[in-house]
């Protein structure tokens, strides 16, 4: 069975300031990093740390080469993402003293997918293997479609939440991993339990995980609910425990470990990724994971 993750691939550029600027205003910043990220990249790395095998599709644009870079040293596939005239997506952050970020995303050419391209890309596989998505790329409600028609396992952490997930057809998801805010603006739902409730009501056949952040994760399904807490780490940066979660639940199913162990396996990689700082760097591997004593 093969994993694939449509998604996308950023450079952040993170600006530390004293404050956020405000209309008008222009100030030096004291430092500015550039790293790897998107949710997409961020995902394929961590399933691809947490033992996975995965292809990962995608555009890159003419400057793309340390995000193919970053994939290639990490173990992920890059044959089928495509390089594009043009720039590839990024984030300017910025950061000020107190550790308050914004953000302004540029999709790039991550909103540059076609119709042909997707085609393609689900050419090359069938039904039984999985795909991964987020909601960072255009296309998404013909990705799902296609992936469906071909009978592939859909996995959609439907993050950010837009409007774009409105024309997407949910119902042919199998598998939704989301936070509680993207539970709440899809549902409307107040509290884990009303939108758990509210999901597994639209889409009963789906299995869900909803993350809590420091309040830990939940899965339910038809038949069953299992609750997992947090692994105890002095909080550095959670950026992208989201996404080390999602890689490592997937692994373990893949894996066929049992539901509670997949979600104890992905709460202390989490865990791990929040103590530590930055989004790719802080996904630790499999070894880490198991050695790790928290
Ligand atoms: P992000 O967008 O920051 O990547 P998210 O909002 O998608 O994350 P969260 O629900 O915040 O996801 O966190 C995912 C998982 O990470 C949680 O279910 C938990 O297991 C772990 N986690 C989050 N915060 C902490 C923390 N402070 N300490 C330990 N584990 C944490």
């Amino acid at each position: 069975m093969k994993v694939l993750n449509f998604g996308s691939l950023n450079y952040d550029y993170v600006y530390s300031l004293d404050h956020i600027l405000v209309p008008g205003e222009t100030i030096a910043s004291s430092k500015m990093e550039v790293f790897c990220g998107g949710k997409g990249l961020n995902q394929s790395i961590a399933l691809a740390r947490a033992g996975v095998s995965v292809f990962h599709a995608g555009m890159v644009g003419e400057d793309g080469e340390t995000l193919l870079n970053m994939c290639k040293q990490n173990g992920v596939n890059t044959e089928l993402i495509k390089v594009v005239p043009g720039k590839s997506g990024h984030t300017i952050i910025q950061v000020d003293k107190d550790g308050q970020n914004c953000i302004l995303l540029y999709g790039g050419s991550n909103r540059c997918l076609t119709k042909e391209y997707v085609d393609e890309v689900l050419s090359h596989f069938e039904k039984g293997d999985l795909i991964v998505l987020q909601n960072e790329i255009n296309c998404l409600d013909y990705i799902i479609d296609k992936a469906y028609e071909k009978e592939m396992t859909i996995v959609l952490n439907p993050s950010p939440f837009d409007d774009a997930l409105k024309s997407c057809d949910l119902s042919k998801v199998s598998i939704f991993l989301l936070n509680e805010i993207e539970g709440e603006q899809i549902t409307g739902g107040k509290d884990p339990e009303e939108i758990l409730r509210t999901l597994q009501d639209k889409f009963p056949k789906a299995k869900i995980v909803l993350t809590l952040g420091s309040n830990g994760s939940v899965y339910q399904d038809q038949d069953c609910q299992y609750r997992q807490g947090i692994f105890k780490v002095k909080a550095v940066d959670t950026t992208a425990a989201g996404d080390t979660f999602t890689g490592y639940f997937i692994a373990s199913i893949l894996q066929e470990k049992p539901v509670p162990e997949a979600l104890k396996l992905a709460a202390k990689a989490s865990a791990i990724a929040v103590s530590r700082e930055g989004a790719v760097p802080s996904i630790p591997t499999l070894d880490e994971v198991m050695t790790c004593s928290i």
